[in-house]
Order: structure tokens, then sequence, then C-alpha cells
């Protein structure tokens, strides 16, 4: 294939045909693509299409863009942050947008995290995480404890440490199953928020009086299981984590990707049962979804239990951490969501998912309907087809991305109740056409 940099850019047909020859999209195949729409602009809630469409984007480009596109404060922080310093190695240096962060981090996340690991993705604040648990294991002289024990039905991430804490079933452990580390899983939390848990508290409990000499730290998401299966448990399973985990020398590792900065309606999602981790990792709306960034933030005891270890330092430092651009908008969209109303915006959303979505709990083919926060999910008893519920949803305004029997949404703050009501029909017109 030729190339000259002055050649033009690709646009309408040539430009879906090569994305379809080369490029992968998220858990796609290459030579069975699926199809992709072309977006030329984003503003507001909204995203448009190269063929003029505009639709609401329901899905806050995957839990990130809270304060919704093109905001102009945070277009503002990344070009003030251009004309200063867009990135500098993070050995040996430190800029402005890093501190500025790192102490917004510290003064939000629950007490007793203090110390911040700025990484450049999710899944990797989460390999993070587990390094800095197997580090402080080793540091207190329990270097035997080299697994992680997790709850079946949870999400961390794509890479190999994240995976392997992966539900089991759903998750990519066969195929892999030789190179994952094997890790403990106790049951998935019983759904609902109230649910019983008497009987989960006995299983977890047993799991980890079983296995406490070889785990290291346990990890979960708070409250609301996300990638995993949109899965809202009783917040009194976090307070079982934590005795647990005091009880037996384990750390409790919070990941709060998801579920952070207001989205189940507390501004962390810990917050609902009052427990404060060990090591929590934040990331996806950290930037307001403007830049790739992630954070790690652990306790006092944590950091210097891992100056124990045999390096006596953290063994980790990616090429773009605490990249200067991602730092700034993230310390301008957390300053923003302060600013604003955000908890009566995130209820107020939350109202009206509640009322738009559960007429649909008689649907025909419906088997639940939930919500949390700023999170609505119509579970059906049967598969979704993505690409004719895409299309449908299109039709209907609204940009949807449904995996396996879920159709749901996390809207960005800023929609109006109207957005919000477009959202909830067009996830009813999706329901209807799945399930006629
Ligand atoms: C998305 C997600 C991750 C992974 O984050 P990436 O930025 O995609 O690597 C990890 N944990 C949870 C709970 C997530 O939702």
């Amino acid at each position: 294939m030729s190339w000259t940099p002055a050649a033009p850019a690709l646009s309408g047909t040539d430009l879906s045909d090569f994305d379809r020859r080369h490029l992968w999209h998220p858990y796609t195949s290459m030579t069975a693509p699926q199809q992709t729409r072309t977006v030329v602009d984003a503003a507001g809630v909204r995203l448009r299409f190269d063929d003029g469409t505009e639709v609401i984007d329901a899905m806050s480009s995957w839990w990130c863009a809270i304060h919704g596109y093109r905001h102009p404060v945070l277009d503002a922080a990344v070009r003030g942050q251009v004309d200063a310093v867009s990135h500098v190695m993070f050995g040996g240096l430190t800029h402005s947008p890093a501190v500025e962060l790192a102490r917004r981090l510290v003064a939000l996340t629950p007490d007793g995290l203090e110390h911040v690991f700025l990484a450049d993705s999710g899944s990797v604040s989460v390999e993070v995480a587990i390094k800095l648990a197997l580090q402080t294991q080793r540091g207190a002289g329990r270097p035997g404890r080299t697994r992680l024990l997790t709850v079946r039905g949870g999400y961390h991430g794509d890479t190999f440490g994240a995976m392997s804490v992966c539900d089991p079933v759903g998750g990519m452990h066969a195929m892999f199953a030789q190179t994952l580390s094997q890790q403990v899983f106790a049951p998935r939390p019983p759904a609902g928020p109230d649910a019983d848990i008497a009987a989960w508290t006995q299983a977890v409990s047993m799991l980890v009086e079983q296995h406490a000499q070889e785990i290291a730290a346990i990890i979960v998401e708070p409250v609301l299981q996300g990638a995993g299966g949109m899965h809202i448990y009783p917040s009194a399973c976090l307070q079982v984590l934590r005795s647990l985990a005091d009880d037996h020398d384990i750390l409790l590792v919070l990941d709060e990707i998801a579920t952070g900065f207001g989205r189940t309606g507390t501004l962390f999602a810990s917050e609902h049962a009052g427990v404060a981790p060990d090591i929590m990792c934040v990331g996806k709306a950290l930037t307001g979804g403007y830049l790739s960034l992630a954070a790690v933030l652990v306790t006092a005891d944590v950091a210097a239990a891992v100056e124990g270890s045999e390096s006596g330092v953290l063994m980790h430092g990616p090429t773009f951490m605490a990249n200067a651009l991602a730092c700034a908008v993230a310390s301008a969209s957390i300053d923003l969501l302060l600013e604003s109303d955000w908890s009566h915006r995130v209820e107020a959303v939350s109202d009206q998912l509640r009322c738009g979505l559960s007429p649909l709990r008689s649907h025909p083919g419906v088997a639940d309907v939930r919500s949390i926060g700023a999170v609505g999910v119509v579970q059906l008893d049967r598969p979704v087809n993505v690409g004719r519920a895409t299309t449908v949803g299109i039709r209907n305004g609204v940009w949807l991305r449904p995996f396996r029997d879920l159709v749901y949404t996390m809207p960005p703050y800023v929609c109006t109740d109207d957005e919000v009501a477009t959202i909830c029909a067009a996830m009813a017109a999706v329901v209807d056409e799945e399930c006629e």
C-alpha cells in the first residue's frame, strides 16, 4: 500500500471501507466486522454521524462523558495545557496538573487514601493495584499471599492480571486458562440493593477462611458490577468484605472505574456502604471522557508496606504516566462536577429512568428492569441482536450499545428530562423489536 503525506483524508464509504478492512473495534472480528457509524462531531449530549443523523449518547461513551461533549470548560482546560506542556516523562519530573489532580483525588476519595499512582488506563490501574497488593504482602512478611479473591460476575479490564479477576465464565478464562493466574472466586452477591445477604456472607466467609494464607487482596466493583452484567447488589456486602479483609490481613481493593464520580448517586459507590478500601482504582469519567487516564489511591499503610518488599519501591512506571493534558482536564472535570448540582442531577436522571423504564417490566421477553443512580438496565430473557438494536436506537434518536441480554443506559448527567425520556422511549422501541 502506498502513501504520500499529501494524500487527502478519507470520508464517506471510503473511510468506512478502510475501517472495516484494517481497524479492530472492541471485541470484534476483522474478517466479519460489525457495522460502524462515523462520528464527525459531538457536542452536548449528541453525536452527529457523517450522514447528518444526530443521536443522544445514552452510553456516555462507556461511562466517561458525564458532562457531555465539547464542554467549553473542559475544552479550555485542554487548550490551556497544550499551550504550556502536553506531556513530559514523569521519571524525575513533575508538573502542576499532576499535583493538582492528586490534591483533588486525595481530598475527595474515602478517608485514609493518601497516595496516588496516575496510570494511563483503567486496566493498567488494576494491574498496578494487584502489584501493590502483592508487594504489600511481601513487605509485611507474607510472601505466600499471591492470589486474589473476587466475586463472580465482575469485570476489571482486559489485561492479564485484570482478566484473571473477571468473571470466569462470562470472561475469557477458558481460552487463557494456561496463562491466567488462578484466583479464588466467591459467589456473585445477591441481586438488588435490599437482598438478604446471609447465605452469601456465609459462603464468602468460608472461602476466605479456607484460603486466607494465600490471599493478598479482595477485589470487587462496589455496589454495581458493570460490564460483567450490570448487576446491582447490597452495599452491606462491602461491609462484610471489609471486615473479612481486616480479620485476615487481606487488603480490600475497590474498583470504582465505572462507578466513580457520581454515577451511582454518591461521589464514589463505596460511600453507599461507608466502607473505605485500602486500594482504590478510578478511571473512565475521571477526565470527563476527554483522554485516557486512571488513578490508583492507597493508604499510608500500603505505601509503607510496599517499601518493605525486596525492591523497596513500587515496580511500575508507564511511559505516559500522569500525562499533563489528561491530568489538566481531569481536574477541570472534577471541579465542574463539584460546582454543579450533580447529586440532584443524578437523582433526577435516576427518577426519570425508573419511571420511564418500569412499564417495560411487564413486557413479554423482559426478565428484569433495574436502576441505580444514573444507570438504567432492561434485561431480556434472550440475547440482544446488537446490530438490529443499534439501528432501532438510532432510528429513535439514541445511541445504545446493548450487550448479551442487556439493553442499558448511563446517560451524561447533563441530559435534560426530555432527553432522558427520549432514551427511555428508544430503549422501549428496542425491547419491542427484540421481543416481538
Ligand atoms: C472499564 C473498566 C475497567 C478497564 O478500564 P479501561 O480503561 O478500559 O482499561 C476496569 N474496571 C472496571 C470496573 C471497568 O468498568
